[in-house]
């Protein structure tokens, strides 16, 4: 297998170093954008020209925003900026998968992929840089937390891409980005505040205007904060199950010792939005041997019995220093027929992006990233 294409960018404009100094627009609402405005001795009114300038249209540069006028234009841009992360490398695959690698003011770099099929695009992006929890078959969680993303860099990511796609003005029918996951690096209910912020800020009709059901939320299962989540910004929700016995699960997805099996779907049976329009997804990762018994699929169907959900099965993406390997196809189709027979519909996830190394559990920042030998290895296993 080939990568597509590769470019390396290391002198983005983005990379302005004024902007240390000046505060992101990116995470703020419209009342805070107006207190920096008014603080400039300018009148309110120039806060939601200057919020339709960044949000609607895109634009970063205030020489661009000739509606505000001179004088605002010169005394905001001293003190604010709408700049995105810096590009540090842009991988194509031959399915059209695309995966940025960004970094961030202080040099820290995270992941987000995005995902084209024949009725949507979705955006993946990411929470945090690297994560505080451990599941033994993920391989960002190999990498300690270094920091949570702050809400400027959550939205920061989707404007980016927007700026990649071509996506501008925001809510164009024939727009490439319509969903946005939250399943990039890092546990999204452990940065909660911020995610909910940026999510905010993408889901108000006068920010990018993005519906609350083309998003969705992927958790390990953090149980008081998907309450939260429920009722404050009412998303998709997709749980990391992974495993239907408390014992495996606490080996595979260690926060399970704190909220176990039975106190994680009791919650998701009360989340506040399920219908059978909007299902909760339960992610499954399928490994040889580990959790891919026809038991487990058949414990699987009883354990979510009574909730509306899809269940997605996703082969397992082996990385190298993982002992798992991934379930045969024998394994994983005779999983998915007794998923299938009880109402389910096509669970088995189409891995995309294998040739960048974009898929589930692949996203890692450069200062662990694959060298290339190892690369070559797992493209060779890919094949
Ligand atoms: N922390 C959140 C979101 C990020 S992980 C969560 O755990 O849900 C996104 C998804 O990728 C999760 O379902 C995760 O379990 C899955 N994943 C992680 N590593 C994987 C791997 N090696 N192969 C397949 N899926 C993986
Ligand atoms: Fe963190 Fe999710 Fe990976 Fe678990 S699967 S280590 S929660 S990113």
């Amino acid at each position: 297998m080939q990568v597509a294409s590769q470019t390396t960018l290391q002198d983005s404009p983005t990379a302005d170093e004024t902007a240390f100094s000046r505060q992101s627009l990116l995470g703020l609402n419209l009342e805070e954008v107006e207190e920096i405005v008014t603080s400039q001795g300018l009148p309110r009114f120039r806060a939601r020209q200057l919020w339709r300038r960044v949000w609607r249209h895109g634009q970063t540069d205030f020489g661009d925003m000739t509606e505000l006028g001179k004088d605002a234009r010169d005394k905001l841009s001293a003190v604010c900026q709408a700049d995105r992360p810096m590009i540090t490398n842009r991988q194509t695959s031959k399915d059209g998968t695309i995966k940025w690698l960004i970094r961030c003011d202080d040099g820290q770099e995270a992941e987000m992929v995005y995902i084209p099929e024949d009725d949507r695009g979705t955006l993946c992006i990411s929470s945090q840089i690297g994560c505080t929890l451990t599941c033994s078959f993920c391989h960002t969680g190999t990498q300690r937390l270094v920091r949570n993303l702050t809400a400027a860099e959550i939205t920061g990511q989707v404007l980016l891409a927007m700026d990649e796609l071509g996506d501008w003005p925001a809510g164009k029918e024939e727009r490439r980005l319509t969903n946005i996951v939250l399943m990039g690096m890092g546990e999204p209910l452990y940065n909660y505040e911020s995610v909910k912020k940026a999510l905010s800020l993408i889901m108000w009709g006068e920010g990018l205007g993005l519906s609350k059901r083309r998003v969705t939320l992927s958790t390990s299962g953090i149980v008081p904060e998907i309450e939260k989540c429920g009722d404050e910004l009412g998303v998709n929700l997709a749980i990391s199950l992974h495993a239907v016995h408390d014992e495996l699960r606490n080996e595979l997805v260690p926060i399970n010792r704190k909220y176990d099996l039975k106190t994680l779907i009791d919650c998701v049976r009360r989340y506040p939005v399920l219908s059978n329009a909007r299902r909760v997804t339960w992610e499954y990762v399928m490994i040889k041997g580990v959790n891919d018994s026809p038991e487990d699929a058949r414990r699987l169907v009883k354990l979510i019995k009574g909730i509306p959900s899809k269940i997605n099965l996703i082969p397992f993406n082996k990385w190298p220093g993982s002992d798992y390997e991934c379930s045969s196809d024998e394994a994983i189709d005779a999983f998915a027929k007794i998923v299938m027979k009880a109402g389910y519909a096509s669970p088995v996830r189409k891995p995309r992006g294998q040739d960048i190394l974009a898929a589930c559990g692949q996203l890692k920042s450069e200062s662990v990233r694959l060298r290339k030998s190892q690369m070559a290895a797992l493209q060779q296993a890919a094949k």
